[in-house]
This record gives C-alpha cells, sequence and structure tokens, in this order.
C-alpha cells in the first residue's frame, strides 16, 4: 500500500442491536472524532445486523470508496459474532487459532475455576498474517488485515470499554503508519474557578494559539482545558504542550490540581499518600458521597480510615460532640456547625484534616437557607478554614455533586500547602 497518499476509512458498526435502537452507537462517534484528529477522513459510517449477507455487501461497497475499513462488533464467542470469519472470507484469507489468545482464554477459565465452553476458542481464531490488537479489558482480541488490493479491515469489539482501550493502547500506532503527522494532547485539570472566569482569563490564548490548541470543556462542576498539539513527532508536540501548560499555570496555577489526574479523588489521593497524610469526613448532606468518591480510588486505605454520615442533628451533637447551643442558635447549616463537626471528625478519627460539610441540598428550602447553600469547614489542629458555597437553580444531585468538589477542592489545597 502507498503509505504516502491521504487515506480514508470508513465505519461499519456492526449488532442487531444497533439497527433496532435499543443502544446508541458510541463507537462510531469515538472513533470518527479519533480519526479525524489523525487528519484520516471519515466519508462514510455504516450500520448492519448480525448478518453475514449483509455485512458481506457493506464489506464490499466500502471497498470501492474507503482504503481503510474499521468494523466494531462480533467478535465474541457466540454464534452470531461473524465478523472475522465474514471479513476472513471476503478478503481470501483464512482463520488460524492465535496460540497466545488460546492461552489467555484456557488460563482465564482456570483462574477463575469455571468451565471453559468450546465456543471461547473462537475469539482466539484469527485471519493468517493479521497484526493482533491485545485487549486489556476483555477477551476478544482485535486485528488488522490487507487484501491483495491494499485495502485494509481493522476489526474491533464492540463492547466500548474493550473498543476504546484497544484504540488508544495499539490502533493509533497501527494507524499512525498513514498519516503525516501526530496528534498528542493533554488534558489540566481545574477546581475552584468557574469556566467563565477561566475563559476570561486565558481567552487571548485560547483564541489565538493554534499548534498547540487550548480548548475548554466543562466535566460537571470543574472545569477542564485539553491541550492538543499536530506534530511530526510524539515528542515535538509533547514539547508544544508542555510549554502551553507552562503559560496557563503562570495565570490559573492556584486552580490548577493536575495534568491527566482524571478526577480529583485521584489527585488527592496520590497527594496525600506523597506527603503521608490523612484525612477524615463528616457529612451531612452529601450523604457520604465525599468518602465514596476517596474509596473509589485504589490504595485509598493509605489515606482515609474514616468518614462518617451526621445527617441528623442528634449524631451531630452525640457522635461529633457538636455544641447543641450551636445548632439551637445558628442551625445545623451554618458555619459554625460545619467547624464543630471538621473538629469532632479530627477528634474522633486521629487523621491530619477534619473536613465537616453541612447545607441544604433541596430542592425544599426556607426563607434565610435557600438549596444550594452549603458550610464546608477544615480543621488542621491548628486553623480553621471554612467555605461557603451557594449554587442555585439546581438539583439535588447536582448541590451534592458541587459540595463534594468544593470540600475536596479545599482538602487539596491545604495538603498541598502542607
Ligand atoms: P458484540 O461484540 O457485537 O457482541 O457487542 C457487545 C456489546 O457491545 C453489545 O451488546 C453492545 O452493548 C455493545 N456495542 C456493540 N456495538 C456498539 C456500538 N457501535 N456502539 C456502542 N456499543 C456497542
Ligand atoms: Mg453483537
Amino acid at each position: 500500500m502507498d503509505n504516502n497518499s491521504k487515506k480514508s476509512a470508513e465505519l461499519i458498526s456492526i449488532g442487531t442491536e444497533l439497527l433496532l435502537g435499543n443502544i446508541l452507537n458510541t463507537n462510531a462517534k469515538y472513533i470518527s472524532e479519533k480519526l479525524s484528529q489523525m487528519g484520516i477522513d471519515v466519508y462514510y459510517q455504516t450500520v448492519v445486523g448480525d448478518n453475514p449477507d449483509r455485512l458481506e455487501r457493506a464489506l464490499e461497497l466500502a471497498k470501492t470508496r474507503a482504503d481503510i475499513i474499521i468494523t466494531t462488533g462480533g467478535l465474541g464467542p457466540t454464534y452470531d459474532d461473524l465478523t472475522k470469519e465474514t471479513i476472513a472470507r471476503d478478503f481470501g484469507k483464512k482463520l488460524v487459532m492465535h496460540e497466545p489468545t488460546k492461552e489467555f482464554i484456557e488460563a482465564f477459565f482456570k483462574k477463575v475455576k469455571r468451565e471453559m465452553t468450546p465456543n471461547n476458542l473462537k475469539q482466539a481464531m484469527m485471519p493468517e498474517n493479521s497484526v493482533i490488537f491485545p485487549n486489556k479489558v476483555g477477551m476478544a482480541p482485535g486485528c488488522a488485515v490487507e487484501d491483495d488490493f491494499g485495502k485494509i479491515a481493522i476489526m474491533l469489539p464492540g463492547p466500548p470499554r474493550e473498543m476504546t482501550a484497544m484504540f488508544e493502547d495499539s490502533v493509533m500506532d497501527y494507524l499512525a503508519q498513514f498519516c503525516d503527522s501526530i496528534i498528542a494532547s493533554k488534558t489540566i485539570y481545574t477546581a475552584g474557578i468557574g469556566e467563565s472566569t477561566l475563559e476570561d482569563t486565558l481567552y487571548d490564548m485560547m483564541t489565538t494559539s493554534t499548534n498547540p490548541t487550548i480548548a475548554p470543556y466543562a466535566k460537571e462542576g470543574e472545569c477542564i482545558l485539553r491541550v492538543t498539539a499536530k506534530c511530526k513527532t510524539k515528542e515535538e508536540a509533547e514539547r508544544l504542550i508542555d510549554e502551553a501548560i507552562e503559560k496557563v499555570k503562570a495565570r490559573v496555577g492556584e486552580y490548577i490540581y493536575g495534568i491527566d489526574v482524571g478526577t480529583i479523588e485521584n489527585a488527592i489521593v496520590t497527594l496525600l499518600k506523597e506527603k503521608g497524610l490523612k484525612a477524615a469526613f463528616a457529612e451531612s448532606c452529601t450523604g457520604g458521597l465525599i468518602s465514596k468518591r476517596i474509596t473509589d480510588i485504589p490504595g485509598a486505605s493509605d489515606v482515609f480510615d474514616m468518614g462518617l454520615v451526621a445527617y441528623s442533628n442528634d449524631v451531630k451533637i452525640k457522635v461529633l460532640g457538636v455544641d447543641e447551643a450551636i445548632i439551637r442558635e445558628h442551625g445545623a447549616v451554618s458555619e459554625e456547625c460545619a467547624v464543630a463537626m471538621a473538629k469532632g471528625i479530627y477528634k474522633l478519627s486521629g487523621a491530619d484534616f477534619g473536613i465537616g460539610v453541612t447545607g441544604v441540598a433541596g430542592p425544599g428550602q426556607s426563607e434565610e437557607k435557600p438549596a444550594g447553600l452549603v458550610y464546608i469547614a477544615l480543621w488542621d489542629g491548628k486553623e480553621v478554614k471554612t467555605r461557603r458555597m451557594n449554587v442555585s437553580r439546581t438539583t439535588r444531585g447536582m448541590v451534592r455533586l458541587f459540595a463534594a468538589n468544593y470540600a475536596l477542592d479545599m482538602l487539596r489545597r491545604a495538603a498541598q500547602a502542607r
């Protein structure tokens, strides 16, 4: 195949459930986006059911109008998974046993002590002379084959988690041979700064920088910036990206909790671990959400011993030692109560930071305590920090999410300052 001319691709999404409208074709969206970033044109997307005749017709048509055909679905063990069989026949290839995959599947069943039904080995039958893409999330590997006329078929699994992992791990590298440039990107995660303020502060950089581009996208309750460069080599792209990140840091560094860290809880667990610190939470309106998010992260036990959901006033008083007078005079939703909760959990847990969260998740509210009003306090044994959050016009779920984000951001700042 002539690798220097620009290549085009067609996607064929395989699965009757797609035609029935049972599921959304997220695989096509994902792959098209990736290919466009890589400079590979996509002119057609096709969807076919689990039917070999119609798949064959779709393949024949795709070969007339694209250089690379990318399929998803139909690589599994069951009778209706026919992608490899159909493409191999169409491309004039035999299916042969891929020994490493066979061993992998057998070892898996041995490990989980389940009997392996013979159809599982179908997943290890691959077109001869194909490039194999390992599946780190599931069982069926993907592959790429080339026919005698230089047309390429890339077969990927249907489950989106498996497909995207495979795409990032190996398909992008495989496709790089057809691109004259590579795309790399890094993501800057911020917390505690609003989307409009962030955009205003970085407006000139966002609108004038073309390589790399700096683009915002909002994740629920957080602002994220994606810095993307297109260059001849990965090294060059990374250098451009890192330079841009330094410029962004110079302006909004205090709000950045990490680069490519995924989530704030991830960044916090890493940070606390590095510093040998622990945190504990006394949660009222967040109902354990903060503790849940911290314990979602593997290795959380190094930095977290306890969290307490203190929902009723009684528990705040009896378990956390909040003075009854505070609740009587200021209410349970007050800065004073948040501070007392933070101090209470600090004492109970023996952690380095105690965090108290109390607020009105809504939708019910009173005149002076509107839904979305939340007080957060952090006590480190010497100094108390508090934050008042007031998000309006939003749902119960959003209030809790924002409150958890605020609390985690306070913890991140306190831990960083140590
Ligand atoms: P398959 O490999 O064809 O058995 O697909 C396994 C599962 O992956 C299906 O039941 C769907 O839930 C999911 N899936 C398959 N194709 C797609 C697609 N194009 N977009 C999103 N999900 C898909
Ligand atoms: Mg299927």
